[in-house]
């Protein structure tokens, strides 16, 4: 769910916001639809049938993404002209969407949790923790979390060994690497072999079982981690604010479903939408047109290829570091700043 206001949908005051199904093998948009509750022409007095309405939703902004969710699921033209049904939805750790989705549908729909926000809410548990354990640092966090992503990266569609490793994960930094495999530095060099954020590893008796419990339960919901990333979704929402900058409201009239349908068509077929859109429209394209887009979907796909190499990630992260690391430097030498 995208939603036209700053922050997050956790502010539930957006006039507008709308909803995407992206397929997980082709990662593209299957299916979308907008909300609307404001109408600048009705608002001002017009009947709906004097102008193109866009008006579809009076209910609370909270609604939007319960009522989108349930819409897209069950009442799809796309997918009644297919012939399928919506079995297995992937998304974040918010169930109002997926409640509304099982409450509209008539057979069972399983809710499988993304790579991003599971990843997340490991970190929210071992934070949780935090306080009471001195080993436990945010880069002792960061650690786990990178065992943690790493274990389910190795591990897509096999949930079994997937929990394995996840259970193992809090013996791993307590030194104890039976149950490692072959990832593990410990087996090529057992004598010098130091965890690279822990070190010699932890020794707290009471962290090992706070560790134990959190990566338990975790690893007995292996089955239901998709191991997709959400960056899908989060790429789509960049596209939409393009298409529709969220400093300006565009809600109450038209252009905000012709902005969002643009969006759409980029994300499904490149830039060269808009050659192709001029060609169904019986509209003349512009000279540059087609090559613009052309240049604009090679360089989006060089791009693309480029950020999955395994120096690119390397690079990020270090320069992900060396920028954290400087800003620790600067707050230190300026001080902490209140105003
Ligand atoms: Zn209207
Ligand atoms: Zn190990």
């Amino acid at each position: 769910m995208g939603w036209t206001t700053r922050g997050t949908g956790r502010n539930y005051d957006s006039l507008t916001g709308s909803a995407a199904l992206v397929g997980f093998f082709t990662k593209k948009v299957l299916t979308y639809i907008s909300k609307n509750r404001k109408c600048r022409k009705c608002d001002r007095g017009h009947d709906s049938s004097d102008h193109d309405c866009r008006l579809n939703f009076e209910g609370s902004a909270k609604a939007m993404e319960s009522a989108a969710a349930a819409h897209l699921a069950t009442q799809n033209s796309i997918f009644d002209t297919c012939h399928v049904q919506l079995g297995i939805m992937i998304g974040d750790n918010d169930s109002s969407a997926i409640g509304s989705v099982r409450a509209a549908s008539h057979h069972e729909v399983i809710k499988h949790s993304d790579k991003n926000h599971t990843s997340k809410g490991v970190v929210n548990e071992l934070y949780k923790i935090k306080k009471n354990h001195k080993e436990l640092t945010a880069g002792a966090i960061k650690y786990l979390q990178h065992c943690f992503n790493y274990c389910v990266a190795q591990n897509i569609g096999d949930p079994v060994e997937m929990g394995k490793g996840i259970r193992n994960i809090p013996s791993h930094c307590f030194n104890n690497h039976d149950n490692c495999g072959t990832w593990c530095g410990y087996h090529a060099n057992p004598e010098s072999y130091r965890h690279s954020a822990i070190g010699d590893g932890f020794v707290s008796e009471q962290l090992f079982d706070a560790l134990r419990c959190i990566f338990d339960v975790v690893a007995s919901r292996a089955d239901r981690f998709a191991g997709v990333s959400s960056n899908v979704n989060e790429s789509l929402n960049a596209t939409i604010a393009s298409k529709a900058p969220k400093m300006r409201f565009y809600g109450s009239t038209a252009s905000s479903d012709a902005r969002l349908a643009c969006a759409i068509n980029k994300k499904n077929s490149g830039e060269q939408y808009v050659h192709k859109m001029a060609e169904k429209l019986s509209l003349s394209p512009a000279k540059y047109t087609e090559t613009y887009g052309l240049k604009v979907d090679l360089n989006a796909s060089k791009r693309y290829l480029r950020s999955c190499s395994q120096e690119f990630k390397k690079r990020r992260l270090f320069l992900k570091a060396k920028k954290t690391d400087l800003q620790h430097k600067k707050e230190r030498s300026e001080g902490s700043q209140t105003y």
